[in-house]
């Protein structure tokens, strides 16, 4: 019996779980239109590759990932590209991003796919695939998992497999892990063998049985060291840092990444999508979405990314008084600007919200400093504090207050007998605060490259020098030998020192020039200048180089 631990804080609101389980997982009908955005993951925009009219395959290529944090984008069926461009999607920005518009054939027709067996590859193979497959945190960080699978600094003790799904109204973990365990834990070993970890922790939350029950069947059937464990219900106990705590008894402080403690945390559904791209070659191109809340039939389906959010409403049947929706729970949900954005790898629930359901929240009344808040966060922070800081716009203090620990979760807001709403404020001052950095690094980036076009310059007057040196020193040479060849003839000492004299003086005013200009400007950061700019400086540093070489390599004036 594995001892379990405890997180602080955590709150009990209604589940409503019930409504969208009653029914098996069932696939939504091919919808008229996808609209794809190249960028569904955390990272780098992917390199469209396709054109409009192209005709594609399902499952074909269609962004390629970017260097860096990126992951790829596939077509979800086969159709034809019709549109490819700016269009307004699923993101708590509101802003727009570039899309694919596909319209289906209705053939569904599969590239052709090429499986992969892990234990005949080596894990760089495997990642490859994983990234290549579009893998990413299906959880909600939508975080490319090949990047998760690399082993760091601290070898992997622990791989932990979150079922937890804490967040009220969500039940698509619930249901994959009641329908397809098997893949789960087949996905969960390739990831053990990846990470080299001797040991698979899979937390589900109490008030899941039957997933529980049918995941504990499969890791029975399956290799050892795997153990299925229910963990009481507590939101937000699906938190990877309070899953890890209540598994392991590990805390993983402010600042510090599980992976520095031996542990890494993956979504049950992400490692089914793992299963899923090397058994059968598929990359992911759909995933099991909760439609519930203001609807007839609350239920989860399996939808193709790019759908369109109002074809998952009218199949499930939303209410004539649904007002909007929201992607994600009811805590951390993100409110959709319209029902046209379409489903992105990252929408895992889709609640229709209507004014009876989420009555507006009654006016914020002043802070009575009940700390409640501070009781039931998750994170250990001063929520009070943090919002104090943030409605005053002190943001260093915010940061102080550990500002960026803060995982949204929305416990603080939800107890608070004054209304405030506390998670609005922190996200605002978060926003700011990256928006102010973001400016500083462009003001810092200009910065640079005006130094940088400065130093350019400088160092085409750095070459004028040296050639001149060269030229005074070669002229000072000819007329010393001169000087020596006339010494051998009848001469006063005047004439033959005079011309030795004038070309030492040359040669010195010469290199004083050259090293003058060689002390000129040099940007003083260039980690943000291109390879090309360092090079160029490289460059002129050699030249430097070569200017007090002449200098310390003097002609030798003969005496006489
Ligand atoms: S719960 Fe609300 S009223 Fe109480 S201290 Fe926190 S912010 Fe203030
Ligand atoms: S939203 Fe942030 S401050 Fe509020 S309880 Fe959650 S982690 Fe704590």
């Amino acid at each position: 019996m594995k001892t379990l631990h405890k997180f602080h804080g955590g709150v009990h609101p209604p589940t409503h779980k019930a409504e969208s389980t009653r029914t098996p997982i069932a696939r939504l009908p091919m919808p008229a239109k996808l609209v794809i955005p190249f960028h569904q993951h955390v990272g780098n925009i992917a390199k469209p590759l396709v054109q409009v009219g192209d005709y594609v395959l399902k499952g074909q290529l269609i962004g390629l990932p970017e260097d860096g944090i990126s992951s790829a984008i596939h077509a979800s069926t086969s159709g034809t590209i019709s549109a490819i461009g700016m269009a307004v999607v699923a993101h708590a920005s509101g802003l727009p991003d570039l899309c694919a518009t596909l319209i289906p054939d209705g053939k569904d027709e599969w590239i052709a796919r090429e499986t992969t067996d892990y234990r005949n590859a080596n894990p760089e193979q495997v990642r490859l695939v994983l990234r290549m497959a579009g893998v990413v945190g299906l959880g909600g960080a939508v975080f490319p998992s090949d990047l998760k699978l690399r082993i760091g600094k601290h070898a992997i003790k622990t791989l932990v497999i979150n079922g937890a799904e804490c967040e009220p109204y969500i039940t698509c973990d619930d249901m994959l892990m009641r329908e397809r365990a098997e893949e789960i834990i087949k996905g969960a070993e390739i990831m053990r063998w990846a990470l080299a970890a001797e040991e698979i922790l899979i937390g589900i939350e109490d008030n899941k049985p039957e997933a529980i029950l049918a995941m504990q069947i499969a890791a029975r059937a399956s290799s050892d060291n795997i153990a299925v464990i229910a963990v009481p219900t507590l939101y937000p106990g699906g938190g990877a840092k309070q899953l890890i705590r209540v598994l392991t008894g590990i805390e993983v402080a402010a600042g510090v990444r599980s992976t520095d403690k031996g542990v890494q945390c993956f979504n049950v559904a992400t490692a089914q999508s793992i299963y899923r791209a090397l058994h059968h070659g598929e990359p992911l191109v759909a995933r099991i979405v909760t439609v519930t809340g203001n609807v007839k039939n609350a239920q989860n389906l399996e939808v193709l990314i790019g759908t369109p959010v109002r074809d998952l409403l009218n199949f499930a049947h939303a209410l004539p008084d649904t007002d909007s929706s929201i992607m994600g729970g009811p805590m951390m949900g993100l409110p959709l600007p319209n029902s046209d954005v379409s489903i992105v790898k990252a929408a895992n629930c889709i609640i229709a919200s209507s004014p009876k359901l989420f009555p507006p929240a009654p006016p914020a009344m002043p802070c009575i400093r009940c700390t409640r808040c501070a009781d039931v966060c998750p994170a250990e922070l001063q929520p009070q504090d943090l919002y104090w800081f943030a409605k005053a716009k002190d943001f260093g203090k915010a940061q102080e207050f550990n500002l960026f620990d803060c995982i949204e979760c929305g416990a603080c807001s939800y107890v608070c007998p004054s209304s405030i709403p506390l998670v609005q404020y922190y996200r605002f001052a978060k926003s700011e605060i990256w928006a102010r950095e973001t400016e500083k690094n462009s003001a810092d980036a200009a910065r640079e490259r005006f130094e940088f076009r400065e130093y350019r310059t400088e160092r085409e007057k750095i070459e004028k020098a040296e050639k001149l040196a060269a030229k005074e020193k070669a002229a000072a040479a000819a007329k010393i030998e001169a000087a020596k060849v006339a010494a051998t003839q009848p001469a006063t000492a005047a004439e033959v020192t005079a011309p030795q004299d004038d070309a030492q003086a040359k040669i010195q005013a010469a290199i004083a020039h050259a090293q003058q200009q060689a002390a000129a400007i040099k940007p003083k950061n260039t980690e943000q200048l291109t390879p090309q700019q360092q090079a160029e400086i490289a460059d002129i540093e050699a030249r430097r180089a070569r200017i007090h070489e002449l200098a310390a390599t003097d002609v030798e004036v003969p005496k006489e």
